[in-house]
């Protein structure tokens, strides 16, 4: 043999004899290759739950989908670059020209935007609802609405939902429900078994939980569900790397700890937010002050790091200094990593059918795995700049002098 073609030789796809390791392996692979021609030909009646090529499926993506899925309380999985293509394959796979989907008024972003920009564009008709609306989703649906999707607590609002009662209703009128599960993670809300029929992750926050990947899964329990959206996501050409599904699974593997100390840092850091003068209100659905509080105890196992602050409007001119003073938080997007991140939000956020009495500035922690101290002793600090911009309140301000 020349050493050209040895060059090309297959490597043996099993582990080599006496080597058994504790993680799964990273599959990599475009091209399956199959013994015969009448295998290869075939081929596609694995789409669902085999290999037939890398695209739809490798070992280590089908790994991880039966993890999600069994944490998720579904049946099956299906994972997708990233947790917005998760939500667009979602709509895609269920909703035609003509039909309707209804979004929450506290949406996330980029839904937003892809509603508006291109949805729209396909002929898919898209209403936003009151996040707070419950039962009353029944005057918003009839035959057109193939989709119904809830996110609890809303993005930076943090407006907690009652998803039992939109269930209700939606059932009623044969409508389909799909959470974006993202800020409880499956450790924390089961849609699934409260009859949500397809559960959204964006891995890309705690799952994978160390600020480096981008993925997305949904988790379903119905078969012909399951089988829509595995063949949308051929249609749209969507595939994951394996390596990116081993580190969601390696992060996976640690996300119980890691969640319990971003809650209990997040809760800790929540009080202290909560007695202090700068601050108008923390929006921390663990905090019985929160108007959802009642029915997040009712639904939700726990909570996880990322909450949101309104402050009072004086501080506004020296927040952004405040803010950039914070030695042990990033600014930045996304969320759901081991490093403690803020965002500034706009003072009103989008809405289109509800008003909001948030007069910003909002800013959004996602609090980390630091130690508690440490964070609140930046905190502290930072917050003196702010505190230098008070006055008493039947002085005149500065700027209006
Ligand atoms: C970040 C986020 C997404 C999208 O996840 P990406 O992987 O960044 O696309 C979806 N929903 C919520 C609530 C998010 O915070």
């Amino acid at each position: 043999m020349h050493d050209d073609t040895r060059c090309l030789q297959t490597n043996d796809a099993t582990a080599p004899l006496g080597f058994q390791s504790l993680s799964f392996p990273v599959f990599r692979g475009s091209t399956v290759v199959f013994p015969t021609v009448d295998a290869y030909q075939r081929r596609r009646e694995t789409f669902y739950d085999g290999y037939s090529y890398g695209l739809y499926g490798t070992p280590t993506s089908r790994a991880l989908e039966a993890r999600i899925a069994s944490l998720e309380c579904g049946t099956y999985s299906h994972v997708v670059p990233s947790g917005l293509a998760a939500i667009v394959l979602t709509i895609l796979a269920v909703a035609k020209a003509g039909d309707q989907v209804l979004l929450p008024d506290s949406v996330y972003d980029p839904v937003r935007t892809l509603s508006d920009n291109f949805l729209s564009f396909l002929g898919i008709e898209v209403g936003y609802y009151d996040p707070l609306i419950g039962g009353g989703i029944a005057a918003l649906l009839n035959d057109r609405v193939r989709l119904v999707l809830v996110e609890s607590p809303g993005s930076a609002t943090m407006e907690i939902q009652d998803m039992a009662a939109i269930v209700k209703a939606a059932r009623a009128s044969g409508s389909l429900v799909a959470a974006d599960n993202t800020w409880a993670t499956p450790l924390r809300l089961k849609p699934l078994a409260m009859g949500i029929d397809f559960s959204i992750c964006a891995l890309s926050k705690y799952l994978s939980g160390h600020s480096d990947v981008l993925m997305g899964s949904v988790a379903v329990r119905d078969e012909t569900l399951y089988r829509r959206l595995r063949d949308v996501s051929r249609y749209l050409g969507y595939g994951v790397s394996p390596e990116d599904c081993s580190l969601v699974m390696r992060g996976i593997e640690t996300l119980p700890i890691r969640l319990d100390r971003a809650e209990a840092n997040a809760l800790a850091i929540a009080k202290w937010l909560q007695e202090r003068p700068e601050v108008l209100s923390v929006l921390h659905p663990a905090l019985p002050s929160h108007p959802g509080h009642e029915l997040w105890q009712r639904d939700f196992l726990g909570s996880s790091g990322l909450f949101s602050v309104v402050l009072q409007s004086w501080t506004r001119p020296r927040v952004a200094s405040a803010i950039e003073s914070l030695e042990f938080f990033s600014i930045g997007a996304s969320w759901g990593g081991t490093k403690s991140i803020v965002a500034v939000i706009d003072p009103q956020p989008a809405r289109t059918t509800t008003r909001t009495d948030i007069q910003g500035p909002l800013i959004r922690f996602s609090i980390g795995l630091e130690h508690v101290d440490d964070l609140l002793a930046d905190l502290e600090k930072s917050f003196r700049i702010l505190a230098a911009e008070m006055v008493e309140p039947s002085m005149p301000t500065r700027r209006e002098i």
